[in-house]
């Protein structure tokens, strides 16, 4: 078979991918080792940031149908972080199991026509200047495929990574933890009754965060001193879940089953490099971290959401030179931060004298409003900031607010004009000047006249695909939107 874009794994990150390189017309197949999805999830909530990513292509609303709650505000290492203090309309954890957010990314896969290839390994990937060749390992037999790009979404233990001989640098775990998805006996009363954030204080004896997240199951996680001495492989039996549980919620809560478990670390590691020739990595398979937060699956939602329309305009002969490595120069900075601030917040969890002592002025610190403001925009992702070149302005680079636009139409917001994959210029009422310049982008950039546009700090905005903002001025500036726009949308087309 030939296609575009292999993508190796179907996780969140591989199916985000795989949907908007076909919303760009863009021929991709996934192809994952499991049969089927597991049941299992790993994460439970999705970040603000994410929210909005989803709301831009119209995935939020199938997916708030399926969650489970949403919970004011976010949390750094058990402390609460208030995020109305940031602008935007979903200032709030969505509880939602990952295996939901899978479903829905690839329902909307099918709704695109892209395959799925289940019960499918990759086990050996080969690259030249024209393209990949990945062998896969299926029901059938070894199947070969052949691509112009391969995407490695195949997760922390990345086969890609090993096949390419990436080295993973970074710091080894020294917080063991246990997730486990477990049921109760007559949980009425002793247990908390909703989904909540793991707000609490790390004690000397373990601290576990127990909490229903449907279907008579409830997701407790746990550490103490016994975890930190059992090795890794280590089963997970009812005695070890059993004492923390007495420990965590007292006689009263009685275990009946276990219906999945895992040990984790806090080890961080990431790749140098997202790009080797044409294979890229995003998500887990690039890097990996902590749990605490709740920041995973949302840097591997971001990731495959930044990759995806860069990767299909290289493919679709428009992209500028260097579009492509953009994707790194974005994206690892703020992974790395990541990485740091789970590194920090591991240090805040380990229950030593000293730490305390350091979590209590972190905690502090946090009932600051710009100490709060601070950590919730690093947490939720919605301080991010990409480094992109232009005239100085407070929104470049910076996600596009969603801004209620007054239009000579019917009523638009910023978040739904981006569902076609397209860039968008938003400019004022009297913008003739900005339509002109942007008439032979018109394929690539969607243009919206609204009278509020000044609302954003600007006459007139550009923005990426991905909702991040690449130019904004005044009519007088039209040059550097040439300019912009030739960076971003590439040479306007014959
Ligand atoms: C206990 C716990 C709680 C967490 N909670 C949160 C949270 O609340 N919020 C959050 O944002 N993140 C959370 N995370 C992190 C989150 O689960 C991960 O970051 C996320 O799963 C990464 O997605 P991914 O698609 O990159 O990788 P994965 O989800 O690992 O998907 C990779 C896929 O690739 C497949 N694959 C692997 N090798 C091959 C191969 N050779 N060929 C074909 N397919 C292959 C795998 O089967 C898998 O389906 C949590 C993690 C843990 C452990």
């Amino acid at each position: 078979m030939n296609v575009d874009v292999i993508v190796a794994g179907a996780g969140p990150t591989g199916l985000m991918l795989a949907g908007e390189l076909a919303l760009a017309g863009v021929r991709a197949v996934v192809v994952e080792r499991l049969p089927e999805r597991g049941g299992q999830s790993k994460a439970l909530g999705l970040q603000p940031r994410s929210a909005e990513v989803l709301d831009l292509r119209g995935l939020l609303e199938p997916l708030m149908d399926r969650a489970i709650q949403r919970v004011p505000g976010g949390h750094f290492a058990g402390l609460r972080l208030d995020l109305d203090v940031w602008d935007t309309r979903h200032p709030y954890m969505i509880g939602i199991p990952q295996t939901r957010v899978e479903a829905v990314l690839e329902e909307r896969l099918g709704a695109l026509g892209v395959q799925v290839l289940r019960g499918h390994e990759l086990t050996a990937l080969a690259q030249d200047p024209g393209g990949v060749t990945a062998t896969l390992r299926g029901p059938a037999g070894p199947v070969r495929l052949r691509g112009r790009y391969l995407a490695g979404c195949d997760g922390g233990r990345s086969t890609v990574r090993g096949l390419l001989e990436i080295d993973f640098p970074g710091l080894d775990g020294r917080l063991s933890s246990v997730v486990a998805d477990i049921t109760l006996a007559d949980p009425d009363g002793a247990v908390p009754a909703t989904w909540h954030l793991p707000v609490m204080t790390p004690s000397k004896a373990g601290r576990g965060y127990l909490a229903p997240i449907g279907e008579g199951v409830h997701r407790f996680l746990f550490y103490g001193p016994e975890q930190q001495d059992l090795p890794r492989d280590t089963p997970i039996g009812e005695d070890e879940v059993g004492r923390a549980l007495l420990n965590a919620a007292g006689p009263g809560v009685k275990l009946t089953g276990i219906r999945w478990a895992s040990r984790f670390t806090d080890a961080s590691r990431q790749v140098e490099s997202y790009r080797h020739g044409r294979v890229l990595l995003a998500g887990d398979a690039a890097h990996i971290h902590s749990p605490m937060g709740g920041q995973g699956l949302n840097l591997g939602l971001q990731d495959a959401f930044n990759l995806g329309w860069k990767l299909a305009a290289e493919i679709n002969g428009w992209a500028p030179e260097g579009l492509l490595d953009t994707y790194h120069a974005e994206r690892h900075p703020v992974a790395a931060r990541v990485l740091a601030n789970t590194r920090a917040q591991a240090v805040l969890l380990v229950p030593d004298e000293e730490n305390l002592a350091l979590r209590g002025i972190v905690a502090e610190l946090l009932r600051l409003p710009e100490g709060n403001r601070h950590v919730a925009g690093m947490i939720s992702g919605l301080d991010i900031r990409y480094d992109l070149p232009g005239d100085p302005h407070p929104l470049l680079g910076r996600r596009v607010p969603d801004l209620d636009l007054r239009t000579t139409g019917r009523p638009e917001r910023v978040g739904r004009l981006l569902r076609d994959g397209r860039a968008l210029l938003l400019s004022a009422a009297d913008g003739t000047a900005f339509a002109e310049v942007a008439r032979p982008w018109s394929a690539r950039v969607g243009h919206l006249v609204a009278s509020n546009t000044g609302e954003l700090g600007a006459e007139a905005v550009l923005v990426r695909p991905d909702g991040y903002v690449c130019w904004a001025g005044s009519a007088g500036e039209t040059a550097s939107l040439v300019t912009a726009l030739t960076r971003w949308a590439g040479s306007p087309p014959a």
